[in-house]
């Protein structure tokens, strides 16, 4: 599985045995339990390395995996949490040449990252926004035919055209023009003349699901409609879509998930590796007699003599409350030296609890690094253990961790 995957020269941390040691004096004088980030300030209590070189590694293996069509960059939401001010310059440096946001003011810092760039704002046109737009040069993506209205009476004077984008609806119901509307646009020739589009695109619904009928529908109506309106480039996959062949290509893929490192579809393996990692300090470990109660509302008894790490994250550091567990269900885990360690009684805000029984050689002491993230456990996992995606794992990534962009180089 790994030998599909975009591979930088120099390995992602944790993958290989040197030892980092950690440069705090504080910490127990053994060696950590798995190699940690260097650099990391001695109150830091958590950790978030971000390798840039592994997502300009991915955004080149997904360019390559779709040519000739055209690879973008989905930045939306502070590049999906991890930090758009560092990684929409490393794209442009791989070579990078559109962008997609969801906000006028992602546009705008977009803008400023990358100044030669397309910049396609997805939220389309808000109201009153034109100007602002033009004045930056972001493209919105039109999503009805009352926006296509407003942006030709705001910049139909101009004398070059500014570019606009459409987007199609082709069943999702969520954004778009619908079907009706876009039949109407295509017979306004007027309206036409006074539009230059620059893309036309569509989202798909399934596509997680390589088999899932709508797949092929929605493509097959994409095409018939586009076909109504004056020539342009389309686009219509995202992650998942780039996946179901080459006629999904089109002209532009809309890469987000994957180029952060996550498998938008688990049957069908994106070639990308992981970027983010997540680690956190043991703050406590202490054995619970049998019957003994852990957490908030006392929601988990031990049914045995248990030994427990106390980690310092929380929900406000991203770790999500419904990866709590009882008793009676589980919920999420963290990784120690490797091996998983799960999560017992509630999440709180700043502090979860672990199980350690039987984690031994070594035996976790305060002051070890545990994953959050990592490795051993990707970020579908961690959302899979709070009943979420690896999608929402990445973009609640809290404030309060220290951050680190590794950029090794290629
Ligand atoms: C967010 C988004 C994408 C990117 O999706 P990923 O699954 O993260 O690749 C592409 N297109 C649209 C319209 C989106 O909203």
């Amino acid at each position: 599985m790994h030998d599909i995957r975009a591979r930088r020269t120099r390995p992602y941390p944790g993958e290989t045995s040197p030892k980092v040691e950690l440069g705090v004096a504080s910490m127990s004088t053994r060696k950590p339990s798995k190699d940690v980030p260097r650099d990391v300030p001695a109150g830091a209590t958590g950790v978030i390395v971000i390798d840039l070189a592994q997502v300009r590694a991915n955004w080149r293996a997904l360019a390559h995996h779709v040519a000739p069509a055209e690879c973008g960059a989905v930045v939306k939401a502070d590049a999906y949490g991890v930090g758009a001010a560092r990684i929409i310059p490393a794209l442009a440096e791989a070579g990078c040449r559109s962008f997609f946001v969801a906000t006028p003011e992602e546009a705008r810092d977009a803008r400023a990252l990358a100044t030669d760039a397309a910049i396609y704002v997805l939220d389309g046109l808000l109201p009153g926004t034109a100007r602002e737009l033009v004045s930056i040069s972001a493209i919105p993506v039109l999503a009805s035919l009352g926006e296509v209205r407003e942006w030709v009476d705001h910049t139909s004077d101009d004398t070059d055209l500014p570019p606009a984008a459409l987007h199609i609806d082709t069943g999702l119901n969520r954004l778009g023009m619908s079907q009706d509307e876009v039949e109407e646009l295509s017979r306004d020739t007027a309206l036409l003349a006074r539009l230059r589009l620059a893309l036309v695109m569509s989202h798909l619904a399934c596509a997680d699901e390589a088999d899932h009928p709508m797949n092929r529908e929605q493509l097959d109506t994409f095409n018939r409609l586009r076909a109504t309106l004056p020539f342009a480039p389309a686009s219509i996959a995202a992650s998942d879509g780039m996946m179901l062949g080459a006629e999904y290509h089109c002209d532009l893929v809309r890469p987000g998930y994957a180029l952060y490192g996550g498998q938008a579809a688990p049957e069908r393996l994106t070639p990308v590796g992981p970027v983010v990692r997540v680690s956190a300090r043991i703050l406590q470990v202490r054995d619970v007699a049998r019957g003994g109660r852990i957490g908030y509302s006392a929601s988990y008894r031990a049914h045995k003599p248990q030994r427990i790490a106390t980690v310092a994250a929380g929900y406000a550091d991203g770790v999500f409350r419904h990866a709590s567990a009882t008793n009676e269900e589980p919920g999420g885990a963290v990784s120690i030296g490797g091996r998983h360690a799960p999560i017992v009684g509630r999440v709180s805000m700043d502090l979860i609890t672990v199980d350690v029984t039987d984690i031994d050689s070594p035996a976790p002491v305060p002051g070890d690094w545990v994953d959050l993230v990592g490795p051993e456990l990707t970020i579908e996992t961690v959302g899979a253990g709070a009943k979420t995606i690896g999608y929402e794992v990445l973009t609640r990534l809290g404030s309060r961790f220290h951050r680190i962009y590794l950029d090794q180089g290629d």
